[in-house]
């Protein structure tokens, strides 16, 4: 059994919906296609939930209706059946119908929830009506009744494995082995519709593959796998052909926007490679994750960077040779629910970076406490992944003549053989990427 994973923009239109239904089929094996929202969906949702949060009904009902206007664009030249472009208009009415009647109620984040769910609800259902259309044998199975959240928000293995194996088994009894469900929505652990966060089908897709021992999880998008430099910045990035899971997450995490940074953890516990392709591009080689050391020579195989990173500084002289210090500060972000991305200490003064800044005020003002304190906002980490960061000599050097013309807010080294990291302006992150790029991968001066 192999998972596939298709993203919104892969459904942007009824031509690339089309092409996804010939991806699957090329391969004849049973399998579970995880499918996001038809792209725009639930960025529009969203907007819909914050107007009904704000009282702004009237604008609720105009995207909508702009909603409607799309759909029925799209399902006029999805399918060729006139029965089937009534059964979907039909449902996209009812969709519509149950979105209409929570804006009519009052805000609640529940309600928030079930609204943004109906986009994946929206283009499963689509889908599957093409794999009939097709004469596939097509299935549809409901993430709400297995993808069940316990109580710390963490996924249910065991739930998650029975549901659908039961669904799955029902399916195969019928002929069907094209198993389509939803990617981001999930149950609570008080019985409420939720979703695992922006992005999160790639996730889904990591969670089922995991939670059923399955041979591959296939993640498809728009680009070919995940790139050794950030594209946007970098004219001539390649993508990489393999990455172990963990250089994987460590870029996952910092920037390459292409994978939701919890999709490596179950794949990697549970041993499942993960093979990022693009719909675009299907014969490209894409990028394989898994287990396995690559033999590549070449130590730095990706540069990422992370932007919106507050650094800030604690210097206290009651750090000096004390104990228990750093776990006082610790309790301060703890407490405010704010993970820590970076860290460096010296014997009187320790930099942290966040991501999240919600807390920042409370956080400062409560770290007064222990020392004078330094915030600097507006940063970048520049991440460098690899293989044998910490066993070859020269890396760091390399590295940091690339960066000679360019102020480094705080460095981290050997936290993970896999990973250095630095801070710098994000003002100057376009030139770190470059001068990085040219001194690791294109063996410039
Ligand atoms: N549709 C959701 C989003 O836009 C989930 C996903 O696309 O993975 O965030
Ligand atoms: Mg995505």
């Amino acid at each position: 059994m192999k998972i596939y994973k298709f993203g919104g923009t892969s459904l942007g239109s009824p031509k690339r919906m089309h092409n996804v239904v010939e991806i699957i089929a090329s391969d004849a094996l049973s399998k579970v296609v995880v499918l996001s929202a038809i792209k725009g969906t639930t960025d529009l949702l969203y907007k819909v939930a914050a107007h009904h949060k704000t009282g702004n009904t009237h604008i609720c009902h105009n995207l909508l209706d702009d909603l409607e206007t799309f759909y029925a664009d799209y399902i006029k030249n999805l399918y060729s059946s006139a029965g089937r472009k009534e059964n979907a208009v039909a449902y996209l009415t009812s969709c519509k119908n149950d979105i209409r009647k929570l804006i009519k109620s009052s805000y609640s984040i529940a309600s928030e929830n079930e609204m943004v769910s109906k986009g994946e609800i929206i283009s499963t259902y689509l889908f599957h009506l093409l794999l009939n259309e097709k004469e596939l044998n097509g299935s549809l199975l409901p993430a709400l009744e297995f993808m069940n959240l316990d109580e710390n928000r963490e996924p249910d293995m065991r739930y998650i494995y029975k549901g659908v194996m039961k669904e799955i088994q029902l399916d195969t009894l019928k002929g069907k082995n094209i198993h389509v469900t939803q990617g981001f929505i999930c149950v609570n652990h008080k019985g409420k519709i939720d979703n695992l966060g922006r992005g999160g089908s790639d996730y889904t897709a990591s969670l089922i593959g995991a939670s059923i021992g399955a041979e591959e999880i296939q993640i498809w998008s728009d680009i070919d796998g995940i790139h050794n430099n950030d594209p946007r910045d970098v004219f001539n990035t390649r993508p990489i052909s393999l990455l172990t899971f963990d250089e994987a997450a460590e870029l996952a995490y910092f920037g390459a926007k292409i994978l939701h940074p919890s999709t490596i953890l179950p794949a990697k516990k549970y041993d499942i490679p993960v093979k990022l392709k693009s719909t675009l591009n299907p014969e490209a080689e894409g990028t394989l994750i898994n287990r396995v050391k690559s033999d590549t020579p070449c130590v730095v195989k990706a540069v990422a960077a992370k932007d919106g990173i507050t650094a800030i500084k604690i210097r206290s002289s009651r750090m000096l040779m004390a104990y228990g210090f750093l776990r006082k500060v610790f309790e301060i972000f703890e407490k405010y629910k704010t993970p820590i991305d970076m860290i460096t200490t010296s014997e009187v003064a320790v930099s942290l970076t966040i991501d999240n800044p919600e807390h920042l005020d409370e956080i400062v003002s409560e770290l007064a406490y222990f020392g004078e304190t330094e915030v600097d906002k507006e940063q970048s980490i520049i991440c460098m992944v690899g293989n044998r960061i910490m066993e070859e000599t020269g890396v760091v050097y390399r590295i940091f003549n690339a960066l000679e013309d360019i102020p480094v807010r705080m460095i981290s080294y050997g936290g993970s053989k896999n990973n250095i990291s630095v801070l710098v302006k994000s003002a100057d992150r376009k030139q770190a990427l470059n001068a990085l790029h040219n001194r690791l991968f294109l063996g410039g001066n």
